[in-house]
């Protein structure tokens, strides 16, 4: 058997480590997990009930439309319906875009460090990749601007950026999109849009008027803690879904998940509630960081990266020989440091008394 060679040349994606694989591995009882900045707090219960109620009409094919979701999401942003495109999780619109739009003699502009499933397509339509690295940890939108030519086909701005958690601005955003020439589709993927509270934040969907050229990626599997339903969605221009739309499978989202999701948007205190909690959990490992004198990437999100100054796997293996999973940052990125989801409370506290240890056992005596 011989494969497309350039597939061999996109990496297998790493998860985060299984908690039952490291039980069973270490024989630990208690594992938490901070490596895949899910929703410590889970979901909302009404997703809950909306699954318990799809149950009778497993024997049917999904909606392939998401119809209903759709109705709802469109309401919700405020867009049309046909402005919008559902995917197995934001990863499978990632794929759609790649595949719609990259292939041999084009390239694809984007940030280094960052999400890794924008390379991984990249490499797999045979496109040339253009990386720019990133400034202080955030998107060096002046840099990407400038290394787009005839041949760029995609853009793509991490906002919130994996693995940084860093944000671009309104303002930079805008002077980027001037500069971006209006065949070149642009990438917002924003992920994780709803933990973000930092008011120069830009507000893309109503960009999306003056920029036709421009995707927006949002997903219930962050804030909206349904992460194994695997659900994300496009927000775009209605010719950039209908272009979408010819590279999607059928039924590329479950019954089950659509029904979930959509009772998921329609409980917006749960939304609020997580937000909260979490700029509240963030700060218990901010306070102690700075105690610490350790620096780190200012988040905007459920995950912050911290540079511990010492080789990132040794790390990651002593925190999970503590029952803690983090994601080395040298897998990242950026070696030295460990990019940790931001917990509840409780969870907080045992993450930072097994750093404590790391951290003192690594200082000048
Ligand atoms: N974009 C970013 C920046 C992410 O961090 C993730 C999840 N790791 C995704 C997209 C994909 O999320 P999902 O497929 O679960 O919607």
């Amino acid at each position: 058997m011989r494969p497309k060679e350039r597939i061999l040349d996109a990496p297998v994606y790493q998860p985060g480590k299984p908690i039952d694989e490291v039980k069973r591995e270490l024989g630990l009882t208690e594992v938490i997990k901070l490596a895949s900045n899910e929703n410590p707090y889970g979901c909302s219960q009404k997703a809950k009930a909306a699954i318990a109620a799809g149950l009778e009409d497993l024997a049917l094919y999904p909606d392939g439309g998401s119809m209903e979701l759709r109705w709802e999401v469109a309401d919700f942003l405020g867009v049309k319906p046909d402005q919008l495109i559902f995917g197995n999780g934001s990863d499978e619109i990632i794929l759609m875009i790649a595949r719609a739009y990259l292939g041999e003699d084009t390239n694809t502009v984007m940030a280094n460090p960052t999400f890794s499933q924008y390379r991984s397509n990249a490499i797999i339509e045979g496109t040339e990749l253009i990386e720019v690295p990133l400034k202080d940890g955030v998107h060096d939108l002046e840099a990407m601007a400038a290394a787009i030519n005839d041949k760029t086909r995609v853009v793509w701005v991490c906002n919130p950026n994996n693995p940084s958690g860093t944000i671009v601005t309104e303002a930079e955003l805008t002077a980027f999109l001037k500069k971006v020439p209006s065949d070149v589709l642009v990438v917002m993927d924003e992920a994780y849009y709803e933990y973000v509270v930092a008011p120069e934040y830009p507000q893309t969907i109503p960009m999306l008027e003056a920029y036709p050229n421009l995707i927006i990626l949002r997903t219930f599997s962050k804030i909206y803690g349904l992460a194994s339903l695997r659900v994300g969605y496009g927000v775009a221009a209605e010719k950039i879904i209908s272009d979408l739309n010819h590279v999607r499978e059928p039924f590329n989202t479950g019954s089950l998940s659509q029904s979930a999701a959509r009772a998921a948007l329609a409980d917006q205190e749960f939304v609020a509630s997580c937000r909260e909690k979490n700029r509240q959990a963030l700060k218990q490992l901010t306070d102690k960081f700075d105690q610490w004198g350790l620096n780190y990437y200012p988040s905007q999100t459920n995950f912050i990266l911290v540079d511990l100054k010492q080789d990132s796997t040794e790390v990651f293996n002593k925190l999970l020989r503590k029952g803690i999973i983090v994601r080395s940052g040298s897998a990242l990125g950026f070696p030295g440091y460990q990019r940790i989801t931001v917990g509840t409370a409780e969870q907080n506290e045992k993450l930072l008394a097994a750093l404590e240890e790391v951290v003192t056992e690594a200082m000048p005596q």
